[in-house]
């Protein structure tokens, strides 16, 4: 997202996003193990092996029209009777010499007949003859047998997450049960004295739980299993007890909140305690104090953990950029590239110093080609805007944002792959 060849000055001792990014997808590794799953509980899953075609796709040369099936050698100026009916289906018949069949979209079509006429083409005379109207070539409308797929193709291959065109394609081809990569567990904990559950009332000082309930939904739309530990409070031991456990029991853990470095954020020396930091600060905007570490004797041998920064958007910005890519490796498959784009700026703004930032913005398409406007406030903790935008606009660390300007955007929609 640099890339204009301008000079970026990053605060001292923050890391490049994209630099960090591309270290937290090459520390990754996916999980062992698979299970085996009926195709209507595969959605989101990650297939463990190839799958391969045992079918031809489609299975019968058929009808790509409701229409007449007839052959062009037996088409003559009197007309063709209709001497037979073949809908969808029906087995596969033969075409009676000298006349024609009525068929319909996907009906096979009767050995002897070599094209198909789409109804909309067909007068019937007085005799019920069936009369062509224009040209029609050898083929024309039918859908070959494999003609998409033979038996023994490759449908798709290991590390593929499955869609709901994935899952179509593979009902198609009568798959009712698939092996899937395991599903990665991870523990999941917020830091923080003053937090509360959402549904209790606050007093002042207090602070709804918004992380955990967002990375849950976002950690069940990855395809996720979620051991929720709560909210630990900002106690050095207890931090430690619960870290340990969330090593023993999870792939990866991820908590939010206390990784800045005041005397309140006990995550640092808490991970420090069980294990190890691998890289601590990323110069971005919103998302600075994000840290990824192991719980053990290294990266390699822990369980790891990715520590996100306690204010909302900043954690959000944190998994959508940084830890999702490192989730996808994990589960198998390989880490969505960045879709991003230029889009013009419909505001200016004063940049920000020493860091990258990601503005929370909307397209409006009300001129033709979209033009971003700021969703609302760009408070690190205010997820109005960022439950209203559409994606960001980035902007590289000391520039200004100027009215008419094109900037690099990223969906947020792509986060949801
Ligand atoms: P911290 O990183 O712990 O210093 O927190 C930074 C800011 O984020 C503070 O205003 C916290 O109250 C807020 N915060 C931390 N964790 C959460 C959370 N789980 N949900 C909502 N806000 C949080
Ligand atoms: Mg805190």
């Amino acid at each position: 997202m640099s890339g204009c060849g301008c000079a970026e000055v990053a605060t001292p001792g923050l890391l490049d996003l994209f630099a960090v990014r591309a270290r937290l997808i090459d520390a990754a590794r996916p999980v062992d193990g698979s299970e085996t799953v009926p195709l209507d509980e595969a959605c989101r899953r990650v297939l463990a092996e190839d799958l391969l075609a045992s079918l031809d796709m489609p299975g019968v040369d058929n009808s790509a029209m409701d229409g007449y099936a007839l052959s062009l050698a037996e088409l003559v100026t009197e007309g063709l009777p209709v001497s037979l009916r073949v809908p969808a289906g029906a087995g596969v018949m033969r075409l009676p010499a000298g006349g024609c069949a009525r068929i319909f979209t996907g009906a096979p079509v009767p050995l002897g007949a070599d094209a198909v006429v789409p109804q909309e083409r067909v007068c019937l005379d007085a005799e019920g003859r069936v009369h062509v109207e224009g040209e029609l070539a050898e083929g024309a409308n039918i859908r070959r047998r494999g003609e998409e797929t033979r038996a023994g193709a490759l449908l798709l291959p290991a590390g593929t997450c499955l869609d709901a065109a994935a899952i179509a394609l593979l009902a198609s081809h009568g798959i009712g049960q698939l092996k899937v990569v395991r599903r990665l567990k991870v523990a999941l904990l917020s830091t923080g004295d003053e937090l509360i559950e959402p549904g209790m009332d606050r007093v002042p000082g207090q602070v709804h739980d918004s992380n955990r309930a967002m990375l849950k939904a976002l950690l069940a739309q990855a395809g996720c299993q979620v051991l929720d530990l709560g909210v630990i409070a900002d106690d050095p031991h207890a931090l430690r007890l619960t870290m340990a456990e969330a090593r023993d029991e999870a792939d990866l853990v991820v908590c939010s909140g206390g990784v800045s470095v005041g005397e309140e954020d006990h995550v640092r020396p808490a991970i420090e305690g069980l294990g190890g930091i691998d890289f601590h600060g990323v110069a971005i905007k919103p998302g600075k104090p994000f840290a990824f570490g192991y719980l053990g004797d290294d990266l390699p041998a822990g369980t790891p953990l990715i520590a996100l920064p306690g204010n909302p958007v900043a954690s959000l910005v944190g998994w959508q950029l940084l830890a999702l890519p490192f989730v996808q490796v994990c589960q198998g498959r390989e880490a969505v590239p960045l879709q991003q784009f230029p889009v013009m700026a419909g505001f200016s703004r004063r940049g920000p110093r020493g860091r990258r930032e990601l503005l929370r913005v909307v397209l409006d398409w009300t001129a033709g080609a979209p033009v971003a406007r700021l969703a609302g406030g760009q408070g690190s903790h205010m997820l109005s805007a960022a439950s209203q935008a559409h994606g960001y606009l980035v902007v590289d660390a000391n520039k200004n944002v100027e009215k008419g300007h094109a900037y690099t955007y990223c969906p947020a929609a792509q986060f949801l792959v």
